[in-house]
C-alpha cells in the first residue's frame, strides 16, 4: 500500500483517487474550494442553480468506461443533449454532422459550389473520428493493444490527414474556401476555440451525436465521485490549499499545507501545470532553464466571461424561445476580434452560447422561475486584465460586459431585461480565483497548433522533472478537457502499482 497525496478534486484528481484508493492505496486529495469538482462543479444563488465550468462533454464512451470502473455509473443521471444553432441565416438543431451540413445549406444557398468543396475536405476529417470506443489509455495490457487497433488500421490515412491538417488552424483551413470575414469564414473558423487545429476544430462536427450532460447538475456528479472515494476509506481534505510540493533527492515527498507538512510515497498535481512546476515545487532546479522559459512563455487556452441570471419566468415560456437548454447564437458583429485586448466594446461585437439549467431540470430554478447562463470566449487579459487590479474598473468592466451580453441574448429571449431577479457574473479572473487554472484557462494549453507545448497533440504527459511527481489534470494532455483529464488520471493510476 502506498501512501498518496492528491493535489485537486476535478475530475481528473476524483477519478485518479478512485482508481488509486479501489487498488487498496492510502489516498489523500487536498482541494484548495470549498466543494470538490473543479470545473466539473456548480452552484446555488437565490434558489437558482448554476454550472462552473463544463456545460456538455463529449467522448462518452471513455467517461462512461470511467464511471463504470469506478462503480458509480448507475447513479450518475447523464443526459444526452442537442445543441441549437441560430443565426440570421440558419436556425437549427442538428442531431449529426449530416443535419448540421444540410443546415448550412439551406441558410447559403448561393454558397453552394464552395460549400461543396469545403464539406467534400471535412467529411475526410470528421470521418476520422470514433466517438464510440474509449481512448486506448484507459485500458491496461492487451485489451489497450486491442483497443488500439483500429488506430493503427487508420494509421497511414490518419497521417496523411495530420500532414494535411494538424498544423493548420480553424482559420487557415476556412481561408482556403470562404472569403475572409464573410460569413462562413467565421462560421468554419470559429467554430469552438479560436485558431483550433482544423482536425479538431472542424472534427468536433462528429461530436454533435455525442454531447452529454449531468440531469442533477456537474455538482451532483463531483458529489457522488466524492462520496464513493470517501467511502473507499480515502480522505477529502477540503479549505485545503496546497502551498508547496516537497522534494527529497529530487523526489516528491510530501506537501506543505496551512503550515502543515503531510508526507507521501507519491504527489499528483491534478490542477495548472504552469502553477504546479513554477509555484509549488520547492526545488526550482529539478527543472532545466530551458524547461522553465518553455513553460512560463507557454500559451493557455482563452477563459470565459459568464453571466447568471435567475429569471422571473416560467420555464415553459424561456423554453418558448431556447427550444432546447444550450443554444448557440452566432452573430459576431464588425470589427469582433479575440485577439484585441483593447476593445472596450469586445462584448456587443461577440455571440454568446445561452445555456438553461432549469431547462434541463426544473428543480435547478425555485418554483415558477426559470435560470440562464451566457457565456463567451474573452481576449487574454481583457482590458489591462480586467482594470489592472483597480476593484472600481473591475467592477465597471464586469457591469458593462454583462450588460452588452444580456442585450445580445434580448434578440433571442424578448423581455429577457425585464425578468432578471438575479444577476451575477464570472471572469478568467474568478475561474482563476476559483480552480487556480492560469488566467482562467478553460481547457489547459492553447489549442493552436502553432503554439503546442506537448509536440504530439495525443500524447499523455504525466511525468514531471521531480520523481514520484505525477500531472492528473488535463494539463498532461495537449487537447486538455474532460477526455485529457481522464487520460491523465489513469495514467497516474497505471503507473503507480
Ligand atoms: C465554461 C467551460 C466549458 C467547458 N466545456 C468543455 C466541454 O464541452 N468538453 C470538455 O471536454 N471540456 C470542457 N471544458 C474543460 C473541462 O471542464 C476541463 O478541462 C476539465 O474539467 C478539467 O478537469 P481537471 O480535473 O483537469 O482540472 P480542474 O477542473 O481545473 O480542477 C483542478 C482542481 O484542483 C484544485 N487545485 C488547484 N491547485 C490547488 C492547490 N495548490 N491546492 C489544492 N487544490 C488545488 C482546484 O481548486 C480545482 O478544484 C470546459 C471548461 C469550461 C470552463
Amino acid at each position: 500500500m502506498k501512501n498518496i497525496i492528491i493535489i485537486g478534486s476535478g475530475i481528473g484528481g476524483l477519478i485518479a483517487s478512485n482508481l488509486l484508493a479501489k487498488k487498496g492505496h492510502k489516498v489523500t486529495i487536498f482541494e484548495a474550494h470549498s466543494m470538490p469538482g473543479g470545473y466539473t462543479a456548480g452552484f446555488y444563488r437565490k434558489g437558482y442553480y448554476f454550472e462552473s465550468g463544463t456545460l456538455t462533454f463529449e467522448a462518452s464512451a471513455s467517461v462512461f468506461k470511467a464511471m463504470k470502473d469506478i462503480g458509480v455509473f448507475e447513479k450518475i443521471d447523464f443526459v444526452k443533449q442537442r445543441i441549437r444553432f441560430v443565426s440570421e441565416d440558419f436556425d437549427g438543431t442538428p442531431e449529426n454532422y449530416d443535419d448540421y451540413k444540410k443546415m448550412i445549406y439551406s441558410g447559403f444557398p448561393s454558397d453552394k459550389e464552395k460549400l461543396d468543396t469545403a464539406f467534400s475536405d471535412l467529411d475526410k476529417i470528421v470521418g476520422l473520428w470514433n466517438v464510440d470506443e474509449p481512448m486506448p489509455f484507459l485500458y491496461g495490457g492487451l485489451k489497450m493493444l486491442k483497443s488500439m487497433l483500429p488506430y493503427i488500421l487508420s494509421a497511414p490515412k490518419q497521417i496523411k490527414l495530420s500532414k494535411q491538417y494538424g498544423n493548420m488552424t480553424s482559420s487557415e483551413f476556412a481561408a482556403r474556401y470562404f472569403e475572409k470575414d464573410s460569413k462562413l469564414f467565421k462560421l468554419f473558423s470559429g467554430f469552438s476555440y479560436p485558431d483550433m487545429p482544423a482536425m479538431f476544430g472542424t472534427g468536433l462536427l462528429a461530436m454533435l451525436t455525442d454531447l452529454w450532460t449531468v440531469k442533477g447538475g456537474m455538482q451532483s456528479w463531483a458529489d457522488i465521485l466524492a462520496e464513493n472515494f470517501r467511502k473507499l476509506g480515502g480522505d477529502l481534505k477540503l479549505n485545503s490549499y496546497v502551498d508547496k510540493i516537497i522534494t527529497k533527492n529530487g523526489a516528491a515527498v510530501g506537501v506543505s499545507c496551512k503550515n502543515t507538512v503531510y508526507d507521501a510515497d507519491y504527489v499528483i498535481s491534478a490542477g495548472d501545470y504552469k502553477k504546479t512546476l513554477l509555484k509549488l515545487l520547492d526545488d526550482k532546479s529539478l527543472i532545466p532553464q530551458a524547461l522553465q522559459d518553455n513553460i512560463g512563455r507557454a500559451a493557455v487556452s482563452e477563459g470565459f466571461f459568464t453571466v447568471y441570471l435567475g429569471l422571473n419566468m416560467f420555464n415553459e415560456e424561456l423554453s418558448k424561445y431556447m427550444k432546447v437548454p444550450h443554444v448557440f447564437a452566432f452573430d459576431d458583429k464588425t470589427g469582433y476580434d479575440i485577439y484585441n485586448s483593447e476593445d472596450g466594446e469586445f462584448f456587443s461585437k461577440t455571440s454568446a452560447s445561452l445555456f438553461s439549467p432549469s431547462m434541463l431540470n426544473p428543480k435547478h430554478a425555485p418554483e415558477g422561475k426559470s435560470s440562464l447562463m451566457l457565456q463567451t470566449m474573452v481576449p487574454y487579459h481583457w482590458m489591462n486584465n480586467w482594470g489592472g487590479g483597480d476593484k472600481e474598473v473591475y467592477g465597471k468592466l464586469k457591469e458593462k460586459a454583462i450588460d452588452a451580453m444580456i442585450d445580445s441574448a434580448s434578440r433571442l429571449i424578448p423581455g429577457l431585461k425585464e425578468c432578471i431577479e438575479y444577476k451575477d457574473a464570472a471572469t478568467p479572473l474568478t475561474y482563476e480565483r476559483f480552480t487556480h487554472n492560469t488566467d482562467g484557462a478553460s481547457s489547459a494549453w492553447s489549442w493552436n497548433p502553432k503554439k503546442k507545448f506537448y509536440k504530439n497533440t495525443m500524447s499523455v504527459n504525466i511525468e514531471t522533472p521531480a520523481k514520484n511527481l505525477y500531472i492528473g489534470s488535463c494539463w498532461a494532455m495537449q487537447i486538455g478537457g474532460v477526455p485529457g483529464a481522464l487520460a491523465a488520471a489513469y495514467q497516474c493510476a497505471k503507473k503507480i502499482k
